[in-house]
């Protein structure tokens, strides 16, 4: 059954050719990832960690959380990683980052949110048409296995008590995005479809943005009505993906932040 992620649609809207290098091809590229990717990925980890610590009732001091970012970015970091702005180095963003979690943790310190339910899940929602008819063998006749799932990675998901559940999401870029744009955001409100499906006394589901280059939290909700459309939105444009013929090359600015630059024939 294949599995989507709003990373995977993002990636065939933004290039069709990359999409295929990626996940039909399955090429692994040689630039393994951007330094602003790589930041990101170590404040995810770093704030994972201090999240596993006070789900054990401990909170971590801000000198280890900081120690710990620290190890996680030598351990992980490799030359090849690529720094597309020329008047930046690595330790650059090595200091961003670390700036980003004090800001973070000053601000949330002892971290009593709720209940912690899950750190970077690795679940799967699944998707078609007649959803009723999986689990259900509906009319007697055997269980339909859904042709498509989609990938739920939430970065923090909480219970705040009297069926309110919370989906945290940690951005870590310099682009702050607006309310109107969050309003739209498609991959929280699918995850939140996963979170209504998985607890059966969820009421509403609050999805919740940390800007932690900007010190900022923003928030958005979501009908049934919304994401019964967003549902069907998403599953056309899969059907739409898994039927193209041809993957176009679409050259922009993003080129510069493609790993797949040194192969593409736009460039070589
Ligand atoms: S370099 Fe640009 S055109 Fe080429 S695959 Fe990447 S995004 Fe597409």
């Amino acid at each position: 059954m294949p599995t989507f992620s709003i990373s995977r649609i993002g990636s065939f809207e933004q290039c069709p050719m990359k999409y295929k290098f990626r996940y039909i091809d399955k090429i692994k590229p040689e630039i393994p990832t951007t330094i602003e990717a790589f930041l990101g990925s170590r404040v995810h980890d770093t704030l994972q960690k201090l999240y596993r610590e006070k789900g054990k009732k401990t909170v971590m001091s801000l000198e280890w959380l900081i120690r710990y970012y620290h190890w996680i970015w030598d351990k992980k970091w490799e030359d090849s990683i690529l720094i597309v702005k020329e008047d930046k180095t690595q330790d650059d963003y090595r200091r961003e980052g670390e700036r980003q979690l004090g800001v973070y943790y000053g601000a949330h310190v002892p971290f009593d949110e709720g209940e912690i339910l899950g750190l970077e899940t690795w679940e799967r929602l699944a998707l078609d048409e007649d959803d009723e008819s999986h689990e259900a063998g509906e009319g007697g006749g055997e269980a339909k296995k859904p042709r498509y799932s989609f990938h739920i990675r939430i970065d923090r998901l909480m219970n705040a008590g009297d069926g309110l559940y919370e989906v945290h999401d940690y951005k870590c870029g310099a682009r702050m995005d607006t309310q109107e744009k969050l309003d739209e955001d498609r991959q929280l409100a699918m995850y939140s479809l996963w979170v209504r499906e998985r607890h059966a006394d969820c009421k509403n589901v609050r999805l919740v943005w940390h800007f932690t280059a900007h010190d900022k939290e923003m928030e958005s909700w979501r009908t049934e009505e919304q994401l019964a459309e967003l549902k069907a939105e998403i599953l056309a444009q899969i059907k739409e993906i898994e039927a193209a013929k041809e993957f176009p090359a679409n050259v922009t600015r993003l080129c510069d932040w493609c790993e797949y630059k040194t192969i593409c024939p736009e460039w070589t």
